[in-house]
């Protein structure tokens, strides 16, 4: 039948209609539907042996990988809360991560068994410690893979657990690119509907083949592995991002969609392998998670066919909120419309109640059936942004226009006051990205005494290239009302990102020799 309660039932689902098709691709390893669901059952049956289920949360710490895959299924078909963990933790946030949830169950990669082991004597909660596959993966005080899938006495498919759409799928932690990470709690509902809604608009089919190194811990992974999964199409998923295999695969695999963030499309386009590519295969991109330049768009979409998608989304709405659909023509620079059902209000930037004019910035405000119950045992950081009737604050600066498309602006926490002005890092980062001998930018602020704060140039610049803090002045002058100008450029060999390749523009003061808080 249809999904129609939660994610757990997308496999089963697709081993229905296509149980002979590839689904995954990791490696090499090609996975069919039915082996997936075969897989997650025996990952359900061996957990319900253990005792975990129903309320019980299930932490995935690992790179993307078959096993992170069928045991994230595996623990919803066995009606646990998963709990996605980003690979990129160190030990100290992984134990606060994993007792923050409450975690029952721990299942990682070999490579980050250390780190688990190292976390988990911080936490009293956690009952099994499952390590895949691979070098490392004999732990001492970790039950392997094969161990673990031999622990259930009847591998036959477990009776279906009683969850309902609006029971608690997902603890999700965010991205911590401002800050803390903050545990969203994602419902059933949430996370199947954001998957539907997604590949509806995305025209997925199940002739589509989807080559993503996207974290499958991150929200945007989620979406685009279980929305392909949904529609009956395959995954190729990468372990982690490397953009000469990325081409690669793009033409070994017959891709016909490509999905990933900002600084995937820079490396894959600065790559030598690039120009010689074969990318004749590919029907459509999607691209999303921060601001970016169009011409990077422009670039990809010189060179392959179809429409290069943005989207928008946040882990508080377990996906996407915005994107463009593949039936519409694109409007370049804007995340998309609404998700069908989805309500968006763009709100004063002052925090007061009501809505800003059509073309006007303001806070983008979300409301509907992809909204979290709230962040986990934070219900001050939770009242801050989740209102009485439903509303969801996203911290987001946008607007939107006659058309019903909307345009991020930035986000309001990097929003720079100086000398009475707003001034976005991403209109600033824009112009000095077009700069043909720099390679990458990040614009931070620092405090001033006279003018409150003042933006930041932190530059990375294009290799054998003779820019200096001077050039990049008189580039500014050319293209930015003074008062947006970078009062200082740092040059830097590399701009700290997330796991996700998410620009931390709050980690930037700790590259810049100057600053004194
Ligand atoms: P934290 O909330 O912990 O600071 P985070 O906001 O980066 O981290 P995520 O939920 O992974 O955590 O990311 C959602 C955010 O990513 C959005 O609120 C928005 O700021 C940004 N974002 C996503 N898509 C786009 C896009 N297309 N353009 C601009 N920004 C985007
Ligand atoms: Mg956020």
């Amino acid at each position: 039948a249809l999904p129609s309660v939660g994610p757990g039932q997308i496999l089963p689902f697709a081993a229905t209609r296509h149980p002979d098709k590839i689904g995954l691709v990791v490696g090499d390893r090609r996975l069919t539907y039915r082996e997936l669901d075969h897989l997650s059952d025996g990952v359900a049956a061996s957990l319900r042996a253990r005792n975990i289920g129903p309320g019980d949360v299930v932490s995935l710490y690992g790179q993307n990988s078959a096993e992170w895959i069928v045991s994230y299924h595996g623990a919803l078909k066995a009606g646990a809360v998963v709990n996605p963990v980003n690979v990129m933790l160190t030990g100290p946030e992984l134990s606060y991560v994993l007792s923050d949830c409450g975690a029952k169950a721990v299942f990682a990669g070999a490579a980050q068994a250390d780190t688990v082991e190292g976390a988990l004597q911080a936490v009293a909660s956690v009952e099994l410690f499952c390590v895949f596959d691979g070098p490392g993966g004999a732990h001492e005080n970790a039950v392997p893979w094969a161990e673990f899938l031999d622990s259930a006495s009847d591998t036959s498919a477990p009776s279906a657990p009683k969850v309902t759409p609006k029971d608690l799928c997902c603890i999700g932690y965010t991205s911590g690119t401002t800050g803390h990470p903050k545990g969203a709690m994602q419902t059933h509902q949430a996370v199947l509907l954001n998957c539907a809604l997604t590949a509806t608009m995305h025209g997925r089919r199940d002739d589509d083949i989807v080559v993503t190194a996207l974290p499958a811990a991150h929200v945007y992974g989620n979406v685009a592995i279980n929305s392909t999964f949904l529609a009956g199409g395959t995954v190729v998923l990468m372990e982690r991002f490397d953009a000469g295999q990325a081409l690669r695969l793009i033409g070994t695999e017959n891709a016909t969609m490509f999905e990933g963030v900002p600084a995937m499309y820079s490396m894959m386009l600065a790559d030598p392998s690039f120009e010689t590519a074969e990318l004749s295969s590919l029907r459509k991109s999607t691209i999303g998670g921060q601001t970016f330049s169009p011409s990077l768009a422009e670039r990809w979409q010189a060179r392959v066919a179809g429409p290069v998608l943005e989207l928008w989304g946040m882990t508080e709405i377990a996906g996407l909120g915005t994107t463009h659909s593949l039936y519409a023509p694109p409007v370049p620079g804007s995340i998309g419309v609404s998700l069908p059902g989805i309500e968006i209000k763009i709100a004063p930037i002052d925090g007061s109640v009501g809505e800003v004019p059509v073309g006007t910035p303001g806070e983008l405000t979300v409301r509907g059936p992809l909204v979290m119950l709230g962040y986990h045992r934070r219900p001050d950081a939770t009242a801050e942004v989740l209102s009485p009737d439903g509303w969801l604050r996203t911290g987001d600066v946008a607007y939107v226009d006659d058309t019903g498309h909307h345009f991020v602006v930035d986000r309001l926490k990097d929003m720079i006051l100086t000398a009475g002005y707003n001034v976005y890092p991403a209109e600033i980062e824009r112009v000095i990205s077009s700069h043909p001998q720099v390679t990458m930018v990040a614009i931070g602020k620092r405090p001033d005494e006279v003018k409150g704060e003042v933006a930041v140039a932190y530059i990375v610049a294009a290799p054998d290239s003779d820019l200096d803090a001077t050039i990049i002045s008189e580039y500014c002058r050319v293209h930015l009302a003074a008062y947006k100008r970078p009062r200082e450029v740092v040059f830097v060999d590399a701009l700290p990102t997330t796991s996700s390749g998410k620009l931390m523009r709050r980690k930037l003061t700790e590259l810049d020799p100057t600053f004194t808080r």
